[in-house]
């Protein structure tokens, strides 16, 4: 089985290397107008990669679910006319024989599919031996690194070589100012366990409206992203899915002009210095760590010798309270420390209940 570390880039045709790659186009082709327009401005606004969905996996049945395969001859035409590469989801078998058969550029896998390991290994047998085709694989609806790098790596035994993932953030609970939480920390991950492999942001479903595309975007390229996949309409507030955060190509050219691409390489001797001084941190960080589960440990012992429970509720809250008074003098995000201080004292209790086995 070869492994995500073996990934190499992507290039894709009229984007110089170290550019970031840009795939626009909207949600969901509508009709062959519609599809065409937003093409046709696209690529006079120098994008060289189309999306357009047509099978579409709507969370509600009755919402516009894609026009279906007749989609596949209108994004021919995108192809044929502005000599741009389309690109279109798949999720199932059938989608993927209809987009192959029609000669779309690149496929990519929806956050729905990818989660579910039995359409991915569908799909993955299905692409054997279409090695012609270029597949990028969106991360799962929840956040599970491993499910993520596990569909890849079904699509990667097919033997795609020309292989890319596309984070678009992660379905999470309650109100939120993004639709999908972006747990940068996933993809940065992702990025460890495959470095070669080009990774792409979809700003688009993780912001949810089309204000916050740009922010999302320069997150993205300031942390190492190779490029973007954003929607983009023509007439953004009649799209038959997702209006709220596709953009016009017109507003995509002004986000783009504005957004900074800045270099990869650092090479300086003041970086070097600051990053000493972190690795100096972390250190103390992870000394301080080992002492206190020690700490925690004893407290164990303690606590079994004396028969008492491992958790004790009003002491955990007083903890709480008190480090997240401490942290706000220091100048630290509450959220962030109260994060941290719940993960600690997980791991304490972890280290407790063993004791008791
Ligand atoms: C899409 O790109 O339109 C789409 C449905 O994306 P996701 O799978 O990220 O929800
Ligand atoms: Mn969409």
């Amino acid at each position: 089985m070869e492994s995500l570390r073996d990934i190499q880039p992507l290039k894709f045709p009229g984007i110089d290397d170290g550019a970031p790659v840009i795939i626009a186009g909207p949600c969901s082709a509508e009709t062959e107008l519609q599809t065409l327009d937003a093409a046709r401005a696209l690529s006079a606004i120098g994008v060289k990669v189309f999306r357009a969905g047509i099978w579409k996996p709507r969370t509600m049945p009755g919402c516009f679910e894609g026009v279906g395969d007749v989609g596949l001859q209108w994004l021919q035409r995108v192809k044929s006319e502005t000599g741009m590469a389309v690109a279109t989801e798949v999720a199932t078998v059938e989608h993927v024989r209809a987009a192959l058969d029609a000669g779309i550029d690149i496929l990519w896998i929806g956050a729905r599919t990818s989660a579910n390991p039995f359409a991915m290994q569908d799909v993955a047998d299905l692409l054997k031996g279409h090695d012609e085709v270029t597949v990028l694989v969106k991360n799962p609806v929840n956040p599970d690194l491993e499910l993520w790098m596990g569909a890849l790596q079904r699509i990667h035994n097919a033997g795609i070589t020309r292989l890319g993932a596309v984070h678009r953030g992660f379905s999470s609970a309650g109100q939120h100012i993004y639709r999908n939480d972006p747990q940068w920390h996933i993809p940065f991950e992702l990025r460890r366990h495959a470095p070669g492999m080009t990774l792409l942001c979809d700003p688009s479903h993780i912001g949810g409206k089309r204000q916050y595309v740009e922010q999302l975007s320069q997150i993205a390229l300031d942390t190492g992203f190779d490029g973007l996949m954003i929607e983009s309409h023509c007439h953004p507030e009649s799209a038959l899915s997702d209006s709220a955060q596709q953009v016009t190509p017109g507003m995509l050219k002004e986000i783009l002009d504005r957004l900074i691409v800045r270099s990869g390489m650092p090479v300086d001797d003041d970086l070097m210095l600051l990053r000493q001084q972190i690795d100096d941190c972390d250190h103390e960080l992870l000394a301080v760590l080992a002492r206190r589960m020690s700490v925690a440990r004893e407290i164990g012992r303690f606590k079994k010798s004396q028969n008492l429970r491992v958790v004790q509720p009003a002491r955990y809250q007083d903890m709480i309270k008190a480090r997240l008074d401490e942290a706000e003098s220091l100048g630290l995000m509450p959220e962030f420390i109260e994060r941290l201080m719940q993960a600690i004292h997980e791991e304490s209790v972890r280290q407790q209940l063993k004791l008791l086995e």
